[in-house]
């Protein structure tokens, strides 16, 4: 049995390639899987360390506070005003998630109806969609062109649209796409948020990885950002901890309190433990973070060096760990990562898997071992 709703979810794309890949698997190809975002470096051992300490402290064995620990909660407005200069207050404008995921999905829930129109980034994050759809919401891709830096033009979406729209979704450093955002894009979005009574969900997971010099901003150092937005953070890229899996959510205190009343009635916060060390990991020395950044920038380097040698046309990111590559032939972007796999037992993600406007693009991940990625490189500069 299936509900409606499951059943409005959009089909699942790469059935087609998961048979090819296991087919080959089964003959024995050594197979590289580029295709998910993950990371492959271990979670720093003072982080480790502070878990387990976590674990033994009889206090967290009972349930958390709804809204996450104290403890937690402090850190990561700490955090926030340490790397951003943005001044939050950690009762009211900061709430613990089981990762930003978790917080993503239930934004739709928690502060819109159905019918609602939710504007979504194209290519983008699938949860976008899935939750606005699993709300009763109508979701609106924005098509992030190359042209434009991947940013959406908000000047261009119909009156009509607008006039429905009550949230819109943005993330920067992007995924698929590795773009990244200004400051002075950021404000036009706040403005575009107010002008048109929108609320602003910023998702900033790969915030903090970043190359050459680069520094991310947070939608919330826009001045008034606080009036509309709520910014989700993930502690699962910046720390390697996707498998423990904690994020926060920070912003308006209105939204912060839905979304905390929403997650009271599902939810009874991340486990306590499991926020002592997050609230270790971001309060502690960020060398960590600069480690495995230097080890990504590496493999990137890798990856678009030989890509280019190839004649592909592939400029460096400035953050994320992914590489978007905009396919050098007619194909279309399941049939080139097809090929790919057919031809070198190598995973890409085809971008169509990200949204209509993601067609043309394949996406590589570099969060698996520098080896792998050599051998990867190695196999396609011989396709
Ligand atoms: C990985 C990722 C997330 C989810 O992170 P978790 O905190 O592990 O749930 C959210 N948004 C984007 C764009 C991601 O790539």
């Amino acid at each position: 049995m299936q509900s409606e709703r499951l059943k409005r979810l959009p089909p699942y794309l790469f059935a087609e390639i998961d048979a090819k890949k296991r087919a080959m698997r089964e003959k024995g190809v050594d197979i590289i899987d580029l295709s998910i975002g993950d990371p492959d470096i271990p979670t720093p051992k003072h982080v480790i360390e502070a878990f387990c300490e976590g674990a033994h402290d009889a206090r967290n064995h009972r349930y958390p506070p709804y809204n996450g620990t104290q403890e937690f909660r402090e850190a990561a407005v700490s955090y926030l005003k340490e790397t951003k200069g943005v001044d939050l207050d950690p009762n009211s404008e900061a709430l613990t998630l089981i990762g930003s995921k978790e917080g993503i999905a239930h934004a739709p829930l928690a502060f819109l109806d159905p019918g609602d129109v939710v504007l979504i980034p194209s290519p983008g994050y699938p949860v976008y969609t899935t939750a606005s759809l699993l709300s009763g919401c109508v979701p609106y891709e924005m098509p992030l062109k190359k042209e434009n830096g991947f940013l959406p033009d908000l000047g261009s979406i119909p009156k009509d649209v607008l006039k429905k729209a009550k949230l819109i979704f943005l993330n920067y450093p992007n995924n698929p796409t590795a773009a990244v955002a200004t400051k002075d894009f950021f404000k036009d979005a706040v403005d575009f948020a107010k002008g048109n009574g929108l609320v602003l969900c910023h998702d900033a997971a790969y915030i903090d990885i970043v190359y050459d010099g680069y520094k991310a901003p947070s939608i919330l150092e826009v001045p008034g950002a606080k009036d509309v937005a709520v910014e989700f953070y993930s502690l699962s890229k910046t720390y390697n901890m996707t498998g423990w899996r904690l994020g926060f959510a920070a912003g308006n205190k209105g939204l912060i309190e839905s979304l905390g009343k929403l997650k009271t009635n599902i939810d009874s916060s991340a486990t306590a433990a499991v926020q002592h060390g997050g609230a270790v990991a971001m309060t502690s020395s960020q060398d960590c973070v600069v480690n495995a950044c230097k080890t990504y920038k590496n493999r990137r380097d890798v990856l678009v060096e030989a890509l280019n040698k190839k004649g592909w046309n592939v400029v460096k990111p400035k953050a994320t760990f992914y590489v978007w590559v905009e396919i050098p032939t007619k194909e279309d972007s399941r049939s080139f990562a097809s090929k790919i796999l057919e031809k070198t037992g190598v995973v890409v993600t085809p971008g169509l898997g990200f949204g209509s406007a993601g067609e043309g693009f394949i996406r590589f991940s570099v969060s698996y071992p520098t080896e792998r990625i050599e051998e990867a490189v190695h196999r396609i500069s011989s396709l």
